[in-house]
């Protein structure tokens, strides 16, 4: 993993510690086939139906309490009459804009923790296909511009921000990311390159503190439930994450046939979070990082030069737990005096 800070500072990060080093290897996928590999391995596991193309409208209530869903085939929502779906509980997995969450009362939008993103595939990038680039651009923190290289040459170009910077200094991001790409610092490395496929932007909101994700008769998981972790806007691990966890408190809730939100707190929201804030505290130190562009420069020069810290950085990047290691006592005084 290459980290390059707003002064030009650069380190390059191994995956080289824990289970990373021993279970290997990773992967970058383009998400057409990431998304279409997990959605096939839920359609084949044993009583599981699937519809496509029906998009959900809302929930359904009783009393309160969530007991289905209602929705149309996509794009048909004024056609017809809206189908109905009847459950012990809904999970709403339905992303960043979830009508699930929103019909049930939470609001899956928290704007101060929002981030915009714009991002293309192109072919022909000059780059070690072998390392995922993050870059802490000066005037984009405390966002960053993004090359991953993926299958058959093509490369995940991209440039985020929080949508309330790009709000402010009314950034159109598609413009951004083309600009960035024709600057002397990068456009060397793109004579060659060719973008494939359109720019598309979205947003999400980035974990917050702790927050409703459950009520009566419905949870949320993934970016309905804001798990994407800050620093690196990862979202996908963090969303498998909470799905995993909300599988087995579903397990809990049936055996003991209790769908209230009080159980599915105790049983899910309480138990993602557990696992969860280690991680969101951790990460609130990289965050602080890259809103302080001088000392975010200072602290990638030294690692550059320090075995120790180069490691640390490995370890953060394996795990972001790690990164509460920066701000020992111990890491202080190998930044201050190598
Ligand atoms: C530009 C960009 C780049 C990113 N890059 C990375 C990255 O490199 N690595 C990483 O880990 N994360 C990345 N993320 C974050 C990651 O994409 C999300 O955190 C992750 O996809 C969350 O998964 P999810 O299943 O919760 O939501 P989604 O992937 O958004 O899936 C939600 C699904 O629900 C469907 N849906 C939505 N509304 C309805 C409805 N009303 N009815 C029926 N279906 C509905 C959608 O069609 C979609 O299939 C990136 C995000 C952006 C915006």
């Amino acid at each position: 993993m290459l980290f390059s800070s707003p002064g030009g500072q650069e380190i390059t990060v191994r995956f080289n510690q824990g289970k990373i080093r021993t279970e290997g290897p990773h992967f970058n996928v383009r998400r057409k086939i990431f998304d279409n590999f997990l959605f096939q391995a839920a359609k084949k596991t044993r009583g599981v139906q699937t519809i496509e193309g029906f998009e959900v409208l809302r929930v359904l209530k009783k009393q309160g309490a969530v007991v289905g869903v209602e929705g149309c085939k996509l794009g048909k929502k004024t056609a017809g009459k809206p189908d109905k779906f009847f459950a012990k509980v809904v999970v709403g997995a339905d992303g960043s804009g979830s009508a699930v969450a929103r019909s049930a009362g939470i609001e899956p939008i928290v704007t101060s923790r929002h981030a915009f993103s714009a991002r293309a595939y192109y072919s022909g990038v000059a780059c070690e296909r072998q390392m995922v680039e993050l870059h802490y651009l000066k005037g984009v923190t405390p966002g960053y511009f993004w090359i991953f290289p993926v299958d058959s040459g093509l490369c995940n170009v991209g440039v985020g921000l929080p949508t309330m910077i790009v709000a402010q200094k009314s950034i159109e991001l598609d413009k951004l990311l083309e600009q960035i790409i024709a600057s002397p610092q990068f456009s060397q490395r793109f004579i060659k390159a060719r973008r494939v496929s359109p720019i598309t932007q979205w947003g999400m909101t980035i974990t917050p503190q702790n927050r409703a994700r459950c009520g009566d008769g419905f949870l949320l998981a993934g970016d309905a439930a804001a798990t994407a972790v800050a620093f690196a806007g990862e979202g996908c691990g963090p969303a498998m994450r909470s799905g995993k966890i909300a599988a087995q408190a579903i397990v809990a809730a049936l055996r003991q046939d209790d769908f209230s939100g009080k159980n599915l707190k105790k049983l899910y929201q309480d138990e993602l979070w557990r696992v969860m804030e280690p991680e969101n505290k951790a990460v609130s130190k990289l965050e602080f990082l890259t809103t302080r562009p001088r000392l975010f420069d200072f602290v990638i020069k030294r690692a550059s030069r320090s075995k120790k810290l180069l490691s640390l950085a490995g370890e953060i990047a394996s795990d972001y737990q790690n990164a509460s290691k920066l701000f020992h006592p111990s890491t202080a005084l190998r930044l201050l005096f190598g």
